[in-house]
């Protein structure tokens, strides 16, 4: 495989070596030109790769290829890796992307309900990531979704949505395919309307119907995208036959050159269905048979010949060939039978899958509430090794945590209560710790908010002064002293009186913390040998 990636890439343009993000960028391009299957081989490269953001985004590329070449299981079981490292890196677009593309393949291999669960995931998640691509293929699918649910009127609000947004990315080929869908909800909707009586309604939303397949013929052409044009056309055609305009549009369906080169089976077969149709529909019936014989002869599936199979039994029919009609009806009964019994085999082993995928994601949805749990009482934990349980405050162990940064620029305070030993004794235990919780408060509301109160321990106080000069953290320790001092402590415990002693350092005295801590100290004890009540600095403090 390598081998044939490197042929690939020897033929672009670009020299040298690429890189992932290139590569990825590469794959892109294929798959938007319609080559699913160079995309593939590109984006499988990447996903292989150590980066995890480029193997989210190959990963979803890799997704959306195996939807195009209808190899749903492929999708289903890749979804999950891709979630997985969405689910990692956090690459909510991506997500996205995966459960829009799981949405389409479920539709074609499940459930349209099913489809419908995993669409409004992808639209929750997409309008999460702000991604407009992602959001774009979301809206799309979901318009895409509500037409196999028949409900045309969300189909074609959606549609238009995504069809907007395609325009602002210049993102024509989603525009042109949601122009072609609604088209087809309007068909739907005309048809509804011919069938209550109401010709009026059944014309004029044909009409709207003629009009958007045209734009979508005209898109299709402008990008080269051959398929895209065979589907609008005979959408064109059959819109034109409902509005009894069967001429107009047999001359369109004559006028397409069928070139076995560029066209695929299944749209030459398409091309070949239609017009049989269209025959049908308008009384020519050995043309219809003729059509529809060579519909059924170029069929690639079951499924398209079985629906060719259902017009050819419906041609005999009218053409009064009842044999022709009952073989033919014979054959579209027993190719429906192998297609309802494939499909089965499809939806069980798609089931398994689905199952597989919703209890992994369960068992990496449990894993992440347990880190969650784990982080958050970690994270408590800290919160409580670092506060002093007492007063509310940071404790010494906090304290040391903001000093490692250094101390440059700011002051520190020592702040011991004098006698404390007498309160205990004089009042009570329970009245010094009351003394300890209000002085606390005292401390931390005559300090400004940036600056920093711990319990240093017992009965002594740090206050880290940030961006203090001398004069500054003098006034500061002066003004605290003062306010303790002229606290009324009477109403704390009768008689009690409470001072503090101050011991004052500058953070730019030493490079070392524990030096500056250590002056600080000193200066308490010089403080207390004074006489107490009093603050004492570097320099003498009158
Ligand atoms: P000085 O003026 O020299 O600082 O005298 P002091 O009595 O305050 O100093 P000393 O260090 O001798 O005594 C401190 C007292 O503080 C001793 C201890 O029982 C008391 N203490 C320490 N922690 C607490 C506490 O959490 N609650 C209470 N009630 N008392 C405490
Ligand atoms: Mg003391
Ligand atoms: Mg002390």
């Amino acid at each position: 495989m390598l081998v044939n990636v490197g042929a690939r890439l020897a033929q672009e343009p670009v020299p040298g070596v690429a890189s992932a993000d290139e590569l990825l960028q590469r794959a892109v391009v294929h798959f938007e030109r319609s080559d699913p299957a160079a995309a593939r081989e590109i984006a499988t490269v990447v996903a292989a790769g150590d980066d995890p953001v480029l193997q989210a985004r190959a990963l979803a590329l890799l997704v959306r290829c195996h939807l195009v070449l209808d190899e749903h299981v492929e999708v289903l079981a890749l979804a999950r890796e891709a979630l997985d490292v969405c689910w990692r890196i956090g690459d909510r677009a991506s997500e996205a992307i995966v459960h829009a593309t799981v949405a389409r393949s479920l539709l074609f291999t499940s459930d349209a309900v099913s489809a419908m669960e995993e669409i409004m995931t992808a639209l929750e998640v997409a309008e999460a990531s702000g991604d407009l691509a992602a959001r774009m293929l979301a809206t799309g699918t979901a318009g895409t979704v509500y037409y196999y649910l028949e409900q045309f009127d969300h189909c074609l609000e959606f549609c238009e949505r995504a069809a907007e947004m395609a325009r602002i990315l210049g993102d024509e080929v989603t525009n042109g395919a949601m122009i072609d869908t609604m088209a087809c909800a309007n068909m739907c909707l005309a048809t509804a309307a011919r069938a209550a009586g109401d010709e009026e309604a059944a014309e004029a939303i044909s009409a709207v119907a003629q009009g958007q397949s045209r734009e979508a013929i005209v898109i299709a052409r402008r990008l080269g995208h051959r398929r895209h044009e065979v589907i609008a056309l005979g959408n064109l055609a059959e819109s034109l036959s409902f509005s009894g305009r069967a001429e107009e549009a047999l001359e369109l369906l004559t006028g397409w050159q069928i070139d076995p080169e560029r066209d695929s089976q299944s749209i030459i077969t398409h091309i070949r269905d239609t017009h049989g149709s269209v025959c049908l529909a308008s009384g020519r019936y050995d043309e219809a048979i003729g059509h529809l014989r060579a519909a059924m002869a170029s069929a690639e599936s079951k499924a398209s010949a079985m629906v060719s199979a259902e017009h050819l039994a419906d041609a005999y029919e009218r053409n009064g060939d009842l044999r022709g009609a009952l073989d033919t009806y014979k054959l579209f009964h027993a190719l429906s039978k192998e297609v309802a019994s494939e499909a089965a085999q499809r939806s069980a082993s798609i089931a398994v899958v689905r199952m597989e995928t919703a209890q992994a994601k369960a068992a990496a949805e449990e894993e992440r509430a347990r880190v969650a749990a784990l982080q958050h009482a970690n994270q408590e934990l800290l919160r409580k090794s670092l506060e002093d349980p007492l007063t509310g405050l940071g404790n010494r162990r906090h304290l040391d945590q903001l000093m490692a940064g250094g101390l440059a620029g700011h002051a520190i305070l020592l702040v011991d209560v004098d006698h404390f030993k007498r309160v205990n004794d004089e009042h009570s235990h329970l009245v010094g710790d009351g003394v300890l919780r209000l002085l606390a408060g005292l401390l931390r509301s005559a300090c400004r908010g940036d600056d920093v109160v711990v319990r240093f321990g017992g009965e002594e106080f740090a206050v880290l002064l940030s961006g203090s000069d001398l004069d500054n953290a003098v006034t500061t320790a002066e003004r605290l002293r003062a306010e303790v001092a002229a606290h009324d402590w009477a109403a704390v415990a009768p008689g009690l009186t409470v001072t503090v002693s101050i011991g004052l350092a500058l953070g730019d005295e030493s490079t070392d913390p524990g030096v500056v801590l250590a002056r600080a100290d000193e200066r308490l004890y010089a403080a207390k040998r004074a006489g107490r009540d009093r603050v004492r600095g570097p320099s003498p403090v009158p």
